[in-house]
């Protein structure tokens, strides 16, 4: 069952936009189902925002859909404030209250009236403070110069929420305390309307079919993407997000108690909850004044750098082929079950002394899934089949081959060890131990595993998409026409396969010629396409090297100078929060570079850990001299028992990719290679291909 299945995250604002062109602080919602996100809408003001959501609503629920809906305002004020207004601690009272005493039309609303009249009921020095209006307004201060607070200044939540503003200040940037007032007569609107169907987080059971939960936004997200207003951005990051949560993720999120100051979805109320933070932006700087990274030290940096970004989701056993384990999966029974047969026999209380033992057979027989249910007296023996647990009286069993029968009676020679032929219980797995690791990415014989230790659901973590992208002016389609100086695009359908082989959701961006607009634009829908981008060429230093340039301007680039051949600079950066694997533009390299860095990483990101591949130590058929400091990979393969390498090296040369069957490794110091010395091969099989 999924708890939701509609997610919609809604930016409110004090303000109305009540111009022709849209504003950048009037309202934006965003919907997201099944883990895909619309694109986000812009709402100009509270009615037209009110009339949105309830025609929504009233869709979804049409649809028989259960909706979500978080709104990024305080539901509730800190603690005493309903009490002294409406007489009792119920912040739903308080709603009701503001709904009553809010006016508000497009135009105009009486938000800092009704402040300075609360005010002054409490000596006019506080709780409200800022007046954002030319006039004067009585008992409502314009600074914080003789503020008074009869309350409390922050919400239990505020103090753990780094950054957020209290309710009590209307007005000023950041401010929520206009957005509060005017946001929650709304909600006590669309909560009448949808009476019985609607429940608020968390001061009531979310057992409605329509959830209004408060969200912060900025607590998990930073700035937008360049050219993207931040508001659109982050509705559609949380609503994506918020789809993409396990039912069990949700309910982990939602289990707070903050029955009258309301809570801020996703700050953690016991440590133990804490989620890990999103990828740094600075995740792949390189120690300054380096000149060549070595490639060990380069991976080591990414294994330590990265982290798994993958959420996950319950499923069931035939859906888990293939998928990564979120979670160890715990045996819920012992395989096997109870002591069993193991052969077709005869079963009797062992051990039997050496000589020639006859005894007495005991009517009935024990089969598999048939089970004898009486108990074999001792001295007799009863015929038992293959699987069959063992009864009462039976721990031994001796093979049908070597007993003769008679009449009522059985007769072989001793002796036999106590327990022979048979399974002792748990011998395989014991209820309760870990089947298989979180991580494993699950096979057919796991999938047998985890049937015979009774589990029939696993969490599993959602497939990495990893987008791909080709760069360059020269790269046409491959099946179009090329005209002199273009050139198939060779590397995309390269490297979309090769993801789809390690097991990850290749996401198609296409090509892209050299110009720094097109680029950026398309970096920007595959990064929100997907969790990790791949792109081909231009990650260089040279003119037409936008990739690189993009990424550095962004801030958070880093031309990764790597002591290996093939493979020039690697440009590493973030874009909108999702690592950018900038790879050279020659196919050779470009595929000597996903098997060795882009691999491991996206491994690691997807939740599998790191993969390192497993390499064997062949004697080699050729002859190479190399220059000591960099690693180097050879398009190999093994014949008649020795590795041979392709005749040439160039990193343009496709058909050498085509005819090697892996990589030959030469470590970083080595020199000279002489035919018969052992090389390290890494079949493409070891990389997952
Ligand atoms: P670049 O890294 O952009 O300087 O490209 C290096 C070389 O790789 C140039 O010869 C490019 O034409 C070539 N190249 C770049 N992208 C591709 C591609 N997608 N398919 C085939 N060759 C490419
Ligand atoms: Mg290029």
């Amino acid at each position: 069952m999924t708890l939701f299945q509609s997610f919609v995250m809604v930016d409110w604002s004090g303000g109305n936009d009540t111009g022709p062109r849209p504003r950048k602080d009037a309202i934006w919602v965003c919907v997201a189902r099944n883990g895909q996100s619309e694109d986000p809408v812009y709402l100009r003001n509270r009615k037209v925002a009110e009339d949105w959501l309830s025609r929504f609503i009233r869709t979804e629920r049409a649809a028989d859909r259960r909706v979500f809906i978080g709104f990024d305002f305080p539901f509730s004020y800190p603690s005493g404030f309903a009490k002294a207004i409406t007489g009792t601690d119920d912040p739903l009272a308080l709603w009701e209250w503001l709904e009553a005493h809010i006016e508000d039309t497009p135009t105009t609303n009486n938000r800092f009236d009704l402040a300075g009249q609360i005010n002054t009921q409490f000596g006019g020095k506080g709780p409200f403070w800022m007046n954002g209006l030319r006039r004067d307004i009585d008992g409502l201060p314009r600074t914080k110069a003789g503020y008074q607070n009869p309350f409390p200044d922050r919400r239990k939540v505020e103090d753990l929420a780094r950054g957020s503003f209290t309710c009590w200040q209307l007005a000023g940037a950041g401010a929520v305390g206009g957005q509060v007032m005017m946001g929650l007569p709304v909600l006590h609107r669309l909560r009448n309307l949808f009476d019985g169907q609607v429940s608020v987080w968390p001061f009531e059971q979310l057992d409605k079919p329509v959830a209004f939960v408060e969200i912060w936004p900025s607590l998990t997200l930073g700035g937008a993407p360049e050219g993207r207003i931040k508001d659109a951005w982050q509705v559609e990051q949380v609503a994506l997000s918020l789809s993409q949560l396990t039912d069990q993720e949700l309910m982990g999120q939602l289990d707070v108690s903050a029955a009258e100051e309301g809570w801020i979805l996703g700050v953690p109320q016991d440590k133990s909850k804490i989620v890990p933070p999103p990828l740094r932006n600075d995740c792949f700087a390189l120690p300054a004044g380096v000149a060549w990274t070595p490639v060990d030290e380069a991976l080591a940096l990414l294994q330590d750098r990265l982290r798994p970004v993958t959420s996950s989701q319950p499923v069931s056993l035939p859906q888990a082929m293939g998928r990564i384990l979120a979670a160890d999966v715990i045996a819920h029974r012992s395989n096997p079950p109870q002591p069993n047969t193991a052969v077709d026999g005869y079963g009797f209380a062992g051990p039997i002394p050496e000589g020639t033992c006859v005894m007495p057979l005991a009517p009935g027989r024990s089969a598999a899934g048939i089970p004898f249910a009486g108990e074999v007296p001792a001295g007799s023996a009863l015929r038992v089949l293959t699987g069959a647990a063992l009864p009462k009286g039976v721990d031994t069993v001796i093979l049908e081959e070597d007993v003769t029968v008679q009449v009522g009676q059985i007769a072989f020679h001793g002796p036999m060890k106590h327990g022979a032929n048979t399974r002792r219980a748990g011998e395989d797995v014991v209820e309760g131990d870990v089947a298989l690791r979180a991580g494993r990415k699950v096979t057919p014989a796991d999938l047998a595993l985890m049937s015979a230790v009774g589990v029939s659901d696993v969490l599993v973590r959602h497939p990495l998409r990893v987008a791909v992208l080709s760069t360059g002016d020269e790269l046409v389609e491959p099946g179009a026409s090329a005209g002199p100086g273009q050139i198939f695009d060779a590397n995309r359908p390269m490297l979309l396969s090769l993801i789809d082989r390690m097991g990850f959701i290749p996401v198609d961006m296409g090509r892209v010629s050299d110009d720094r607009d097109q680029l950026r634009a398309r970096l920007d829908q595959a990064a929100g396409q997907a969790d990790v981008v791949l792109t081909s060429g231009g990650a260089s230093a040279g003119d037409e090297d936008h990739v690189s340039a993009l990424l550095r301007q962004a801030g958070a680039m880093q031309e990764w100078r790597i002591a290996l051949k093939p493979g020039r600079p690697l440009a590493l950066g973030m874009w909108s929060g999702k690592p950018v694997f900038g790879l050279p533009g020659n196919p050779v390299a470009a595929l000597v570079c996903t098997l060795i860095f882009a691999r491991p990483a996206l491994c690691l990101m997807s939740g599998q850990g790191w993969a390192k591949p497993q390499g064997f130590d062949v004697p080699a058929a050729f002859e190479k001299r190399k220059k000591p400091g960099r690693r180097e990979y050879l398009r190999a393969r093994i014949r008649a028992g020795q590795v041979e390498v392709f005749h040439s090296e160039g990193s343009g040369r496709i058909s050498g990719l085509s005819w090697a069957e892996g990589l030959v490794e030469i470590e970083d110091g080595e020199r000279h290679i002489k035919p018969g010395d052992l090389v390290r091969f890494i079949p493409y099989g070891s990389f997952g291909l």
